[in-house]
């Protein structure tokens, strides 16, 4: 457990003012949606050159004062993550793998130049968090408290250099159903753009990268699709991500596969749960390399089966239908496939503590 000894950091607690109501919260619960409604608080742990990380606040929610030379505004030297807390089937509270996020955000620091935040202290920020907002978890099927930690460079400096200060700040977020009406099978467009190139940011998780995807996800909602899938940035060939899901390809021989981690792909926490729990259904699982042509291909004659996208989000997802400048194909029937609603029943299953967790990725924090 994170625990002040860990971190060696003391928070101070500030009490609420005006926090919602119980009837404002229940209105948000019976419908919360996704990414449009916040609970009562909020973390904030400072850094700066010299100091380190200090000042951490577990206190109400609001707006930040940010100088408007702040670093964040202009070169955009911010990482994020996204993870979810469970009501269990026993009625506490969990987190699902809370020490890859903290990896996986440290990962992202180094790769924009900014501190490292110790991975207790992390985990500390989100379990004091879910602690004060317990009462804004929606519980039934597919709700959760999302919560978005992330960092921005706060100092008031217009040279092109890593900031002397930022701040590390975690919100919640409590979420229904991603897609309103269960897991309909997605339609995605290939885009021209490339989301990351070799040597680029594409394995970060920070905002510019989705700053950048935004015309190409815009240019697929215009064509009538939901999703945007990239191509690798080098042969246009290949296939990498969606903008922000993980793929998986099922095959008919019972072989899974999903693009292999080149660095211009985002390592998907979901994704490698999907790896270890596909490898104890038996099933040979694959990391390499997959084409625009043998996708099309192999759909034509039934070597591949079931196409599906992941992520922390909207979980699983499965893939219906794929359009690009060179014509379009249909995967399977328009609904999940056998695999598909497989892996994700028993990953959901985990996560809500309806299954054994044998691999030690649910905290129980409340
Ligand atoms: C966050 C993210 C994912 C999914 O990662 P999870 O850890 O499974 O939520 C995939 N692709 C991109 C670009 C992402 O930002």
């Amino acid at each position: 457990m994170a625990t002040l000894a860990d971190t060696g950091l003391a928070f101070t607690t500030l009490p609420h003012p005006a926090p919602a109501s119980d009837e404002q919260r229940a209105a948000v619960l019976a419908n919360p949606g996704f990414g449009s409604h916040f609970t009562d608080h909020m973390v904030v742990i400072e850094w700066s050159e010299g100091t380190g990380w200090h000042d951490a606040t577990l206190g109400p929610r609001g707006p930040l004062a940010l100088d408007p030379a702040a670093a964040v505004l202009h070169y955009a030297q911010e990482i994020f993550e996204g993870l979810k807390a469970y009501v269990q089937a026993d009625g506490s509270v969990s987190l699902f793998r809370p020490e890859a996020n903290a990896r996986r955000f440290n990962d992202s620091a180094r790769r924009l130049a900014m501190p490292e935040l110790p991975e207790a202290l992390f985990i500390e920020a989100i379990e004091r968090l879910v602690r004060a907002d317990r009462g804004w978890i929606p519980e039934g099927e597919g709700a959760s408290l999302y919560l978005r930690p992330f960092m921005i460079a706060t100092e008031a400096f217009l040279g092109v250099r890593p900031a002397k200060s930022y701040k590390f700040i975690v919100i919640a977020s409590p979420a229904g159903n991603y897609f309103k009406s269960g897991s309909p099978a997605v339609s995605i467009w290939v885009s021209d753009y490339v989301r990351a190139a070799p040597g680029g940011t594409g394995a970060a998780k920070c905002g510019g990268n989705y700053a950048a995807s935004l015309v190409p996800q815009g240019e697929a909602i215009a064509r009538g699709h939901d999703q945007v899938v990239f191509l690798d940035a080098v042969e246009r060939k290949w296939i990498e991500e969606l903008g922000g899901m993980n793929l998986y390809f099922v095959f008919a021989d019972g072989t899974l596969l999903t693009p292999e981690l080149t660095g211009t792909i985002l390592p998907g926490i979901t994704r490698d749960s999907l790896l270890t729990l596909a490898r104890e259904e038996g099933l040979q699982v694959i990391e390499g390399r997959y084409s625009m042509d043998e996708w099309r291909a192999d759909t034509a004659s039934g070597k591949l089966l079931e196409t599906f996208a992941c992520g922390t989000a909207a979980v699983v997802t499965p893939v219906g239908k794929v359009c690009g400048h060179d014509g379009d194909f249909e995967i399977g029937t328009g609904g999940p496939g056998q695999l598909t609603q497989k892996l994700k029943a028993r990953l959901v299953a985990i996560q809500r503590g309806q299954e054994s967790d044998t691999h030690g990725w649910v905290r129980k924090i409340a």
